[in-house]
């Protein structure tokens, strides 16, 4: 999908369990266009320094990692870390505890940037969502939107994902983690998670998730007349 003869770019950013993934996916199915779930890139990295081991400030011995790193994003959503099927796994606890001090490392962010614009480049149309969409990743996007709720509702979102997972969590705890996890990713030196100034944001809180696409859907096409 293109408007006028450059290609469709959506950015969606935002705190952890604001909705992004559920939403930018239907948008994506919606107008037909390529979903990139970018935090996936940033677990599968974090899954790859847990099982070798590797110390954060170990920069030559991370940067020799990220080069030899495979990470594939399968047709079928699903994500490959060196060919192995990893999907499940990076959204088990230990990587979210350990997610956002690994995405706080330049060389890190770096090389999952370029790879993701390398896809932006070579897609129809594209809806990327993660922390630095709008800011660092696309700031050429026709559409930046910045989705939020209060940590109640993201805290309840989260834990009733990970039910659905297996993965019993209490309320408290999750709310605990993501509250870590945002204020890490508000705060690091590199691409903080930011509101843009031609963002779009909404709040979620309340919303069912038809709602925020059907008014996503509603501002994009009101940009395309
Ligand atoms: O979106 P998700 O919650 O899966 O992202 C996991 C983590 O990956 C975030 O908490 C953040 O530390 C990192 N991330 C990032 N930049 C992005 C996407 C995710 O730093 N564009």
């Amino acid at each position: 999908m293109t408007k006028g003869r450059r290609v469709l770019k959506i950015a969606i950013d935002g705190p952890a369990g604001s909705g992004k993934s559920t939403v930018a996916r239907e948008v994506s199915r919606r107008l037909e266009i390529t979903y990139l779930d970018t935090g996936a890139m940033y677990r599968a990295i974090t899954l790859k320094v847990i099982l070798e081991n590797i110390e954060l400030n170990d920069l030559e011995d991370l940067e020799g990692m990220l080069e030899e790193t495979e990470i594939r994003l399968g047709e079928d959503r699903k994500i490959y870390l060196d060919g192995v099927d990893v999907t499940a796994e990076i959204r088990q606890p230990h990587v979210n505890e350990m997610v956002s001090p690994v995405s706080c490392i330049s060389a890190v962010r770096r090389h999952l940037v370029a790879m993701q614009q390398t896809i932006a480049d070579q897609s129809n149309g594209i809806i990327m969502e993660g922390r630095d969409i709008a800011s660092r990743v696309m700031p050429d996007a026709d559409f930046k939107f910045y989705l939020d709720a209060t940590i109640e509702e993201r805290a309840k979102r989260r834990c009733k994902e990970q039910l659905e997972k297996g993965i019993i969590l209490s309320l408290p705890e999750v709310s605990a983690e993501i509250k870590n996890r945002d204020n890490i990713d508000s705060h690091r030196e590199d691409s903080p998670l930011t509101i843009v100034e031609d963002a779009i944001v909404v709040d979620t809180t309340g919303m069912t998730i038809v709602e925020v696409v059907d008014r996503i859907i509603e501002v994009i096409n009101e940009g395309m007349r």
